[in-house]
């Protein structure tokens, strides 16, 4: 592992766990409700600290309570302590119920987050655990919180987003050597982890030739050939935060359409990152990115959205596509990733992670867009 990259691995900055709950309760008075019972883990996790698999919050006026089981006693009581959350923690042995209710007690109006709670979970809420409650279908309140990253995250993102770049600079010669798609996918996952990452942020997309038109291939058995272009799709998890990237190599001489399509998918991905700044729709990075790629001509081959929010999530709002209704605001974390699909030619898409500032924006991905392998 690099000395540099080991020791931003090393010295990664607190976040500010405490003012999440404020701020949060701030959106509940907002919402006209006495609590919100939190079932999503990774908004848990944000509130918390607190990374097991099975966990509920409960946050009201006063308190924040973190109701997990007896195989987190030791975990969670640390990772609250560490992330300096002001959380009471409570154990239970069988059920949560007896606990959350508790912790609701004087509350009349609850908030349920309706995107996270199955139809059986709501009837189970709203029939034994709360009768005597009014309970309000939420939407969003802790996902609209975790949109403006703090010093602390952002710290986390650029050292995966740099995990993810110093990968793909060691794995470029190999990309010459005939490996099939899934070896250099699993060479990629595992040089991310040797490099310092938990894990790949989401499966990791080789697409190589006539499978790079299909924007979401699964690495295959198919060996990288000279003429390919190549789509490589990844990124990192550093302490629960991903990053994301994509690069096109094109292996030798491509044709005269494929190195038209690399060019114009870069323009247009340079077009879509000049565009990001503070108070703008992200239906007009969307609009910038689309705008260049039509003009080439190839409009209906960009078939899916420009880019999407990064953080605890790979996926995360604010949506950047023509329907988004979402304006970017300082601290937002977007990818621009428009792409170019030709059944006879592959695949072109270029993808940088982006943190939205006053005056436009600064990447966390810096690998090459040079095609060169
Ligand atoms: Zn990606
Ligand atoms: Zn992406």
């Amino acid at each position: 592992m690099s000395v540099a990259l080991a020791e931003r691995l090393g010295s990664l900055p607190a976040m500010d766990v405490a003012g999440r709950v404020e701020r949060l309760r701030a959106a509940l008075h907002d919402e006209a409700v006495d609590g919100l019972v939190v079932t999503c883990l990774t908004n848990v996790r944000y509130l918390t600290g607190f990374t097991g698999s099975a966990g509920v919050v409960v946050v009201t006026p006063d308190e924040l309570v973190l109701v997990t089981d007896g195989r987190y006693t030791d975990q969670a009581a640390d990772q609250l302590a560490a992330a300096g959350a002001p959380a009471r923690l409570e154990i239970t042995a069988t059920e949560q119920r007896a606990v959350v209710t508790g912790a609701l007690t004087g509350a009349r109006r609850v908030g349920l987050e309706a995107e996270h709670v199955s139809w059986a979970a709501q009837r189970r809420y709203a029939e034994e655990w709360f009768p005597e409650l009014e309970l309000v279908a939420t939407a969003g309140l802790v996902e609209k919180l975790r949109r403006a990253k703090d010093p602390g995250e952002l710290a986390r993102m650029e050292v995966a987003a740099a995990v993810a770049d110093a990968a793909l600079a060691e794995l470029r010669p190999r990309l010459l050597d005939g490996p099939t798609e899934a070896e250099l996918a699993l060479e990629l996952d595992a040089t991310m982890r040797r490099l310092g990452a938990t894990k790949p942020s989401f499966e990791t997309i080789v697409a190589s030739g006539p499978n790079g038109a299909r924007p979401h291939a699964r690495p295959s058995g198919r060996r990288l050939q000279r003429g390919d272009l190549v789509v490589l799709d990844f990124g990192a998890v550093v302490d629960g935060y991903c990053s994301d990237m994509t690069r096109t190599v094109a292996l030798g001489e491509v044709g005269e359409t494929a190195d038209r399509m690399l060019e114009v998918v870069t323009a247009a991905q340079a077009a879509g990152v000049a565009a990001v700044r503070a108070g703008v729709a992200a239906a007009a990075v969307d609009a910038a990115c689309r705008e260049v790629v039509a003009a080439s001509g190839w409009g209906d081959a960009f078939s899916h959205g420009t880019g999407h929010g990064v953080g605890l999530d790979i996926h995360e709002a604010p949506r950047v596509g023509a329907t988004s209704d979402a304006t970017l605001a300082v601290g937002d974390v977007v990818t621009v990733e428009p792409g170019v699909y030709l059944p006879a030619h592959g695949g072109v898409r270029v993808e940088d992670t982006v943190v939205v500032t006053p005056e436009g924006c600064r990447p966390l991905t810096h690998s090459t867009k040079d095609p060169a392998p």
